[in-house]
């Protein structure tokens, strides 16, 4: 009996192997941010199972990945990076770990611009990093809809090498996908006609101020909490130019932003630049932006 029962425990562990590959045809993917699940959801659609190593409101700056997700990680079709700082110091681990993974930056051939803190100090920070390992180069290129449709065409042929059988799904998604990003640019351009100036706490922004007109006044200072001198003279630009409204992000201190919003009696809104909801949460950010 008791040689029975083992047999039919066997036999289940069997057919759940079984069944759990007849499901695991689907693509596993890797992405390091929610945004980027994002977009591969919308180009490899059912096709794909994508997993993201960055919790949501932890900061892409200096994340660990942990043993469970490099286990999963080596077991992947396919990761696509974004040029977040963290990569830099984990990619070689993992390419290391994982020999039969392929890696795909999503960034190919875009052009990163440094970070453009626009602080009147003459101070870009080109030399030097701004203390989250960003070094002189601004990783935020998935917040941008045009730098979007660059990162959409990696993704589709990404998941075409690895997938070729199913290339005419992807391209049908990727069209689809490539329209709805045109018109989300086209209301963002016209949401934010009137252009200005705004501020914010982490210089996620730049890329989006870029593309319609806007500037972004940062208030962290390479990468840290401003002095109090720094402090006196945002709330000084703020005042004169009229800005009421100061942009935080869940995975920074909202201490600053606070300190300056009460003195110009203005107050702080979340933008979050890695929320997963990537379309609406750009709409909803200009709004923010324009109410200044
Ligand atoms: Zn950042």
């Amino acid at each position: 009996m008791k040689r029975f029962l083992m047999v039919v425990a066997w036999m289940a562990v069997g057919l759940a192997l079984f069944t759990g590959s007849a499901i695991a045809s689907d693509i596993n993917v890797f992405v390091s941010i929610l945004p980027q699940k994002y977009f591969v959801r919308q180009i490899g659609g059912d096709r794909v199972t994508v997993d993201v190593l960055i919790p949501p409101n932890s900061s892409p700056h200096a994340y660990e990945p942990s043993p469970r997700q490099m286990v999963r990680l080596a077991g992947a079709g396919i990761y696509f990076t974004t040029g977040v700082p963290f990569e830099a110091a984990w990619l070689d681990k993992i390419r290391a770990a994982t020999p039969g993974l392929k890696i795909v930056s999503m960034a190919d051939g875009i052009e990163r611009k440094p970070i453009d803190r626009h602080n009147e100090n003459g101070d870009h920070g080109d030399d030097h990093d701004d203390g989250h390992g960003h070094g002189s180069l601004d990783p935020h290129i998935w917040l941008s809809p045009p730098l979007v449709m660059l990162q959409a065409r990696n993704i589709l042929t990404g998941l075409i090498r690895i997938d070729p059988g199913n290339r005419k799904t992807y391209e049908d998604n990727y069209a689809a996908f490539i329209q709805k990003v045109v018109s989300l640019d086209a209301q963002l351009r016209r949401r934010l006609a009137d252009g200005g100036k705004f501020m914010v706490f982490h210089p996620s922004w730049g890329y989006f101020a870029d593309a319609y007109g806007l500037t972004q006044i940062a208030i962290e200072v390479e990468g840290k909490s401003p002095k109090a001198a720094e402090i006196a003279r945002l709330i000084r630009y703020a005042e004169t130019h009229d800005i009421r409204t100061i942009l935080v992000q869940p995975q920074f201190s909202t201490r600053d932003a606070e300190m300056i919003s009460k003195s110009i009696r203005g107050k702080t809104v979340v933008a979050d630049p890695l929320s997963e909801n990537w379309a609406e949460n750009l709409l909803l950010v200009a709004d923010r932006i324009r109410e200044k």
